[in-house]
């Protein structure tokens, strides 16, 4: 069996790699997303005073990054099209800028010829789906995120070690797709809610292990969590826990920001799990309302009657420009105070693989 490391790059036909120099993915992806529209541009005095809370950290994620860079590389390596399994991040902008330079998404890789490169996205994938790809010598990249695999290899230590597993996450989720499809059918069961737990029938109720999708609520899952120590005292965990250092510090900065706060804007994707959580935790915490917007043409004037106080986050598939484009919206139309609250720093990077590093 191949190495966690191995795994990123499977190469029995790897491509020639492209022979004419294309500019700068990061470059081009910059310029292409700057700049939303500022229609509606206000007379200074006539501005109202808004304060804005920007919550630190926001926005992008190690493996977020890590993914986007992989794809970005192979593109630049092999030429276009690359080949990518579902959504490589869940943020429509991201989508369209790969779009852009080349990458063709498709949810299944019999979508994709054999002599092109495919990438897996950050999510994870089904075991099916590796060898899937190994059966039809196909090259691939794997821009699973770390933290996912890691997950994964807790799931199969606790396979081997004869336990039942339970999953906390969302059913149809590709990260839980992938982390069931890592075992065979029946050795991990799915729960959502504190209340499935009641239901389950573990064959051996002394011997269970859990493990979660890496971007749920915190406080959700810790009652979940709660729940099952309740019912199987003996039941194994992570060391620390599963939810990632990055959905976590999102969700404890907006946290910081939500209270008094009368409106929360979260820049990010419907798809995208924790910018979605990211607006559970803001109402959760005192906001008054809380809104998830793709970028500043979602946002409707209406939502800011009485707001003197806005939150403003992004989740961590959603590029900082879209931040500075909310901002310069307001600006148009406030006079706007900026308040950043950090709550922790972050410094974590990814390895890309050796087939683009
Ligand atoms: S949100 Fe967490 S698990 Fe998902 S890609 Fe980012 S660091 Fe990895």
């Amino acid at each position: 069996m191949r190495t966690c490391a191995e795994s990123y790059l499977f190469y029995p036909q790897a491509p020639r790699p492209a022979t004419r120099p294309i500019a700068r993915p990061a470059a081009r992806w910059r310029l292409r997303l700057a700049g939303p529209r500022l229609s509606g541009d206000m007379d200074a005095a006539l501005r109202p005073a808004l304060t804005v809370k920007l919550a630190e950290p926001r926005g992008f994620c190690a493996g977020v990054d890590r993914a986007i860079q992989i794809v970005e590389r192979a593109i630049e390596r092999y030429g276009a099209p690359v080949y990518v399994r579902h959504e490589i991040v869940h943020n429509v902008h991201v989508v369209e800028h790969l779009r852009r330079l080349g990458a063709v998404f498709v949810e299944e890789i019999d979508d994709c010829p054999p002599d092109r490169p495919v990438v897996f996205s950050a999510h994870g994938v089904p075991r099916a789906v590796t060898a899937e790809a190994e059966a039809r010598r196909m090259f691939f990249l794997d821009a699973t995120c770390p933290l996912v695999s890691k997950v994964h290899l807790d799931a199969e230590r606790h396979h081997a070690a004869g336990r039942d597993i339970v999953l906390i996450g969302h059913a149809g989720h590709p990260e839980v797709v992938g982390t069931l499809g890592q075992l065979p059918p029946g050795a991990i069961t799915l729960i959502e809610t504190a209340e499935d737990v009641a239901a389950l029938r573990p064959q051996d109720p002394d011997n269970l292990a859990f493990v979660t999708q890496t971007t749920l609520s915190l406080d959700d899952t810790a009652e979940v969590v709660a729940a099952l120590k309740a019912r199987f005292p003996g039941i194994k965990g992570p060391h620390g826990r599963d939810i990632c250092y990055a959905t976590t510090n999102r969700q404890e900065a907006v946290k910081a920001i939500a209270e008094n706060c009368d409106l929360v804007l979260v820049v990010g994707s419907q798809t995208s799990s924790n910018s979605l959580r990211l607006v559970e935790v803001a109402r959760r915490s005192g906001a008054r309302d809380a809104r998830l917007i793709d970028d500043a043409r979602d946002i409707d004037p209406a939502w800011f009657d009485q707001v003197r106080c806005l939150g403003l986050t992004a989740g961590a598939s959603a590029p900082e420009v879209l931040v500075e484009g909310v901002l310069d919206w307001l600006r148009a139309r406030f006079e706007v105070q900026i308040a950043e609250t950090a709550t922790a720093r972050e410094t974590v990077t990814f390895k890309l693989p050796r087939a683009v590093a």
